[in-house]
């Protein structure tokens, strides 16, 4: 398949939408990108890559992180970790104080803000145990499964949400009340930041999530990072709930598990083939990228490769 001539063809296709939507203005760092900027890339399980538009354009990865990081905890606590997050789409937004406090501090998914909180407090607990540093791992996982050492934090970003960062702090405080956090608030909260924070391109967050194309191993390299099953649950969760109360939108309209950020990314996977990624910040209701979900659901439509 030409999918240069199909990452062209929906650049031509999605030029219309530009500009609709919302870049995320919660914090001014964020505030501050290009809301025209349009970049995809796809590297297939051979490594053959394709890319157009603005697919090296470093963005803040935001939610997308919560891939990482849940990979990590999955594979440090396997099925234990399922007593401290759930695994149900929760259809609510995804910083959404409500839920968490009918359901006695549970988060819903590690995909909803409280359960990224959550996933990284295990993680400070385990990697205390082995004398490590949480954000160093999350960075050491990203920089291995992308190939690219130069991955890594934006201070900028990370200032700015630990100053606006309220409502965070808000969703780690009232599951620190129902006991559900180990860590001390504040680590916590600038653990989670710091891996918000993380910026990556186009190209690089589509060759990091290969793993999930390919079983949990890398398919150029051959290294395992996870088992088969635990990749195939990390694909479901991204399927179901990847998009918060829009997953089923995205599901709908695209047919591939996938995960968004508010920095304006989406990654999704094809399983046994290619991981596609898509920038573009203007976001729809959901947080989402608007021109980016609409970009991968061209993508699908076009190729016949969605999981259905
Ligand atoms: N840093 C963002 C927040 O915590 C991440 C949310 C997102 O990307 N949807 O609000």
């Amino acid at each position: 398949m030409d999918f240069l001539t199909v990452l062209n063809d929906i650049q031509t296709q999605i030029q219309p939408l530009l500009g609709q939507g919302k870049v995320a203005d919660y914090i001014p760092a964020l505030a501050a990108v290009d809301s025209k900027h349009f970049g995809m890339a796809v590297t297939l399980n051979t490594g053959e890559f394709y890319g157009v538009g603005n697919y090296q354009q470093p963005f803040s990865i935001q939610s997308i992180s919560k891939v990482f990081s849940f990979t990590l905890a999955l594979r440090a606590y396997r099925e234990e970790l399922y007593k401290r997050v759930g695994r149900e789409p929760s259809g609510n937004p995804f910083n959404s104080l409500v839920q968490l406090e009918y359901e006695q501090g549970i988060p819903r998914n590690p995909f909803i803000n409280a359960g990224a909180i959550v996933v990284c407090d295990s993680l400070i607990s385990h990697f205390a145990d082995h004398n490590s540093n949480t954000v160093e791992q999350i960075l050491h996982f990203i920089r291995a499964c992308s190939h690219d050492e130069s991955i890594n934090c934006d201070r900028n970003v990370f200032s700015s949400e630990m100053q606006y960062g309220y409502l965070n702090i808000a969703l780690a405080n009232l599951m620190k009340s129902f006991d559900n956090l180990e860590n001390n608030v504040d680590e916590v909260i600038k653990t989670y930041f710091r891996q918000c924070s993380i910026v990556m391109n186009c190209q690089q967050l589509s060759r990091a999530m290969l793993y999930l194309a390919d079983h949990g191993s890398d398919p150029i390299t051959g290294r395992a990072f996870i088992n088969e099953s635990q990749a195939k649950r990390i694909n479901s969760l991204m399927l179901t709930c990847g998009h918060y109360d829009a997953s089923g939108d995205f599901a709908f309209h695209v047919g591939l598990p996938g995960k968004s950020g508010v920095g304006g990314g989406i990654v999704a996977v094809i399983p046994g083939k290619m991981a596609v990624a898509v920038y573009s910040p203007a976001l729809n209701k959901s947080g989402n990228s608007l021109v980016g979900t609409k970009a991968l659901e061209l993508f699908t439509t076009m190729t016949g490769l969605s999981i259905f």
